[in-house]
């Protein structure tokens, strides 16, 4: 990448260098060189190091460690020149997340088993129930399983068995049984299902139950978080299975849901433009600075730090800052760090329809998430191909800016609507393009470490991150310096 950096460094150059070579056409400041130099690898490790430090407790949406870590980054961003965007003239713009789970008093028992929930079994969405009932057992609740039983009335236990077939990860595959076959032993009377996981599910569960420990998350009147009295689905690690199928057993849970709201935050500040007309218009950059908090350790280790997820994003907007200090564009930059991302795209939820900018202002969102892992010289631009691009215009800006900086070599597969992950639905950008907002996401996509105590920041690579950075600002600086906005893709739908 050699080649790569002396282009850059001619692209840096300072003003004053500049001027001297052409005194006598000295351009208008905005219309000058880029301030790319001012991205600096060492300024990027330093604030990742701090931000995924442990002592931010993996700074977890809904709770006061995404809040501690919030004023840290507003206190970097105060430091870099930027001026405040959020409410009131701060730096912050607070929202409320309604989570919704079920009470530590709740309790179930199945037979002699007294089940600890989220360790010994797992109730997989939040419902009142008070139940008393016989215990059935269906094996894996095939129709020829189902013909002699009347389930009216009795908790159905069904084995989760066989295998995902159609390429689908063991997630859907299971998830799928949750919807599907709970909801027809449901209708057809059934007052509890308890599912028991197969051996190859064990590591699913050992996640997932400690995800619904935590319940669910919304905005304030999501359907989502509302209380409901719905027979509840149990889900039993794959050791139930020897004793779940004795005869004569009882079921009894009383389960309680409590709801309530929690503050939590989105950090905004704004660069403004230097063009009297274009100054009201405004680049977006986007990232997200929670991560999951503190869970079932691994290896002995417990706080999630997210240094890839995303401490990546935060820096590298820190870094851009500093860029559009030294050398302002014609239209305003607005940075904004969404909060509770991890807990459903909460805070780009939130400020997408309550911006403190006006929403027709926003021309343009450019979305950092996990930008420094994997192969050095690949990465992924989400929102680049049809039907999740929504602006061939952004798009080729983006596509040229990586051509004259970093030059990666762009995977295309996570952005496909056939991926399995489904990426392009995981990250802030997407209710800013669900408005018609031309929106891009820059990453280096999933790695062994996601979502695991592993994601530290001695993973990253620092290297790669500075040019994930230096692209991301290159693609914002020439549209923030364009003349017209980039076009927005008539008839832009995504597929879900
Ligand atoms: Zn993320």
């Amino acid at each position: 990448m050699k080649h790569t950096l002396s282009l850059l460094v001619a692209l840096s150059l300072p003003l004053a260098a500049q001027a001297q070579r052409k005194p006598a056409t000295a351009a208008k400041p905005a219309a000058a060189g880029n301030a790319i130099g001012a991205i600096k690898e060492a300024d990027i490790k330093r604030d990742l190091f701090a931000l995924a430090g442990d002592h931010f407790r993996g700074r977890e949406g809904g709770t006061l460690d995404e809040l501690k870590a919030s004023v840290w980054l507003a206190d970097q961003i105060r430091a870099t020149g930027m001026l405040p965007a959020g409410d009131d003239g701060t730096y912050f713009q607070w929202f409320s997340l309604q989570r919704t789970r079920l009470t530590k008093s709740s309790t179930l028992r199945i037979g002699s088993h007294e089940i600890k929930l989220n360790e010994d079994g797992a109730v997989t969405a939040p419902t009142n129930a008070n139940i008393n009932a016989p215990l059935v057992y269906v094996g894996t609740g095939s129709p020829a399983e189902l013909a002699n039983v009347d389930v009216k009335g009795k908790a159905v236990a069904v084995q989760i068995a066989g295998a995902p077939t159609d390429g689908i990860s063991y997630r859907r595959y299971v998830f799928g049984k949750f919807a599907g076959q709970a909801g027809e032993l449901t209708k057809a009377g059934a007052v509890a299902v308890v599912f028991v996981s197969d051996p190859k599910q064990q590591a699913l569960y050992d996640h997932w139950s400690h995800i619904y420990e935590r319940g669910r998350y919304s905005l304030p009147g999501a359907a989502s978080t509302r209380v409901v009295s719905t027979p509840p689905v149990i889900w039993l690690p794959a050791g139930a299975a020897s004793w779940v199928q004795q005869a004569g057993q009882q079921l009894t849970a009383n389960l309680q849901v409590e709801s309530f709201q929690y503050p939590s935050v989105n950090i905004v500040a704004k660069m403004p433009g230097t063009d009297a007309q274009l100054k009201k218009e405004y680049v977006l950059f986007s990232t997200h600075q929670d991560h999951d908090g503190v869970r079932a350790p691994i290896a002995g280790d417990s706080i999630y730090n997210g240094a890839d997820d995303n401490a990546t994003g935060c820096a590298a907007l820190l870094a851009i800052m500093r860029s559009f200090k030294q050398q302002p564009a014609r239209r305003s930059a607005l940075f904004v760090y969404q909060g509770s991302e991890e807990r459903g795209l909460l805070g780009s939820t939130y400020f997408s329809a309550h911006p403190t900018v006006p929403q027709a202002s926003i021309v343009a969102v450019l979305n950092a998430e996990m930008m420094g892992r994997n192969a050095p010289d690949s990465a992924a631009l989400l929102g680049s191909t049809r039907p999740h691009m929504n602006s061939s215009d952004l798009v080729k800006t983006a596509l040229a800016a990586n051509q004259a900086g970093p030059k990666f070599k762009l995977d295309t597969e996570w952005d496909k609507p056939t991926h399995p992950e489904g990426w392009y639905f995981r990250s802030d950008h997407l209710p800013y393009a669900r408005l018609g907002i031309p929106a891009i996401m820059y990453t280096s996509v999933l790695h062994v470490d996601y979502h695991t105590p592993r994601d530290e920041p001695q993973r990253i690579d620092y290297n790669k991150l500075l040019h994930m950075t230096q692209w991301m600002y290159l693609t914002g600086w020439a549209v923030a310096n364009r003349t017209a906005p980039p076009a927005r893709e008539p008839g832009f739908k995504l597929e879900r």
